[in-house]
């Protein structure tokens, strides 16, 4: 959510960041409907004001034995009262609709944040490391699943319907194996590690810039009022929701979770493999810092390449790529995604994405701190993957497979794997 006064002296940075991020902001509604907030507002407290001068000379009629002028005075306040009524009614629904439509505001990016239409105006920034060039012909994950016997997508289908899976033995361990390697890292890099939950209010989802938009991507529980929550920065960033934190430093959180996607709009694309599925489970980073645009640009590069260690240590190759405008989420200010190299699609797919939200979700959710001069300000936030799996295994089985049908274990997840080289036929 933005700042009803930067919205009113912004409106054109606004009314452009709508059309490139592809969102309907219906701007002139909330300018009507806020003028009109505020006069009913002000002609509210004017009659308040006049029915507190009211009371009082009634009571002054009344204690000088003026009966008559008492009497018209407390007529005057029935008038008032009733005439307040009407008032505050409208002010109510003014509230409620200002509140709702500034819901709708897209956060304005970042000078440096490219302007296209979709991923493919993306611009890509670095490359590291190479693409393997196999002398055989190599494998995609799903074949190489089956013939290791790790994965079966025919019956995870049976059990729980189009695009899920099932991860077993070796290939239940090394998707154990990438989250414990993520986690590990970002423990050693200062962030707090949590298991938090996946089912959630929707106001959470609300606050977090999730909802509105977002509702027909989340699943419902049915009857429950609560929803399955597609990431667990939802509930990193609501768990100081409200709250005043001390952010002398930044608050560097990593969760754990199960993740659902509806993936409406999808139908058709990626339906082979692990790529697109439905409950997928990842290691979310989560910084809060102070409203200082030039700390969270920093901590967004460090995001970034905690990813990126990640991936080295998965000795992946992978690029890092500047989200264009129309690729953007409402939320977002500025974001940088990771993608890593799948020799089954011929090109790099996304693994990874890093964003900075600076007070846009602080606001929504009540998150603030005290500044050095004592004065409270929300915060900003950010977030990146650490670690998103089964996607990650499809790099991980395809880079790695040998002519032999064996896969190579990078040295990094040996420790998590029993010491395991390779997967062996
Ligand atoms: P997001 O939270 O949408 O930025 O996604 C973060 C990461 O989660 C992506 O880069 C993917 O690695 C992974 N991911 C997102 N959606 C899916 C999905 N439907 N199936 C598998 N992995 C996904």
């Amino acid at each position: 959510m933005l700042d009803m006064n930067w919205i009113k002296e912004n409106t054109e940075t606004l009314r452009n960041t709508a059309t490139q991020k592809k969102v309907v902001f219906p701007l002139d509604e909330l300018l009507a409907w806020e003028d009109k907030r505020r006069s009913l507002l002000q002609e509210t407290e004017q009659l308040r004001a006049k029915r507190n001068v009211l009371t009082k000379e009634v009571e002054q009629r009344l204690r000088e034995g003026d009966r008559p002028a008492g009497e018209a005075a407390k007529e005057h306040v029935r008038e008032i009262n009733s005439a307040l009524t009407g008032l505050e009614a409208g002010l109510a629904e003014a509230e409620q609709r200002c509140s709702e439509l500034m819901l709708l505001a897209p956060n304005p990016v970042s000078l440096d944040t490219p302007v296209g239409r979709d991923d493919s105006d993306n611009v890509e920034l670095r490359r590291v490391g190479t693409p393997p060039e196999f002398d055989f012909t190599p494998r995609d994950h799903v074949e190489l699943g089956e013939m290791h016997d790790i994965l079966d997508i025919p019956r995870g289908v049976k059990a729980g319907g189009p695009r899920s899976y099932v991860l077993k033995g070796a290939g239940l361990y090394l998707h154990l194996a990438v989250q414990r390697l993520a986690l590990d890292v970002l423990t050693e890099r200062g962030f707090t590690v949590m298991d938090v939950p996946v089912i959630v209010r929707p106001e959470t989802l609300q606050r977090t810039g999730f909802f509105p938009g977002g509702m027909d991507q989340t699943y419902e529980l049915n009857g429950e009022n609560r929803w399955l929550a597609g990431t667990s920065e939802v509930s990193l960033v609501s768990l100081y929701s409200d709250e005043i934190v001390d952010l002398d430093n930044p608050l560097r959180l990593a969760g754990m979770s199960a993740c659902f996607r509806r993936e409406v709009g999808s139908a058709g694309r990626d339906v082979r493999g692990l790529y697109r599925v439905h409950q997928f489970s990842k290691i979310e980073q989560v910084i809060l810092c102070r409203k200082d645009e030039g700390v969270s640009e920093s901590l967004l590069q460090e995001i970034t390449a905690n990813a990126e260690y990640i991936l080295e240590l998965l000795e992946l190759p992978y690029r890092v790529v500047a989200v264009c405008t129309g690729d953007m989420a409402l939320k977002t200010h500025k974001q940088y995604d990771i993608e890593t190299w799948m020799p089954s699609r011929g090109a790099y797919g996304e693994t990874h994405s890093a964003s900075n939200l600076l007070d846009f979700q602080a606001r929504r959710s009540g998150i603030r701190y005290r500044d050095y001069d004592g004065r409270l300000q929300y915060c900003h936030t950010l977030n990146n993957t650490a670690v998103a799996t089964p996607r990650i295994l499809i790099p991980l089985l395809e880079n790695h497979q040998q002519e032999d049908g064996s896969i190579y274990i990078p040295q990094a997840l040996r420790k998590y794997m029993d010491g395991q080289t390779k997967l062996n036929l």
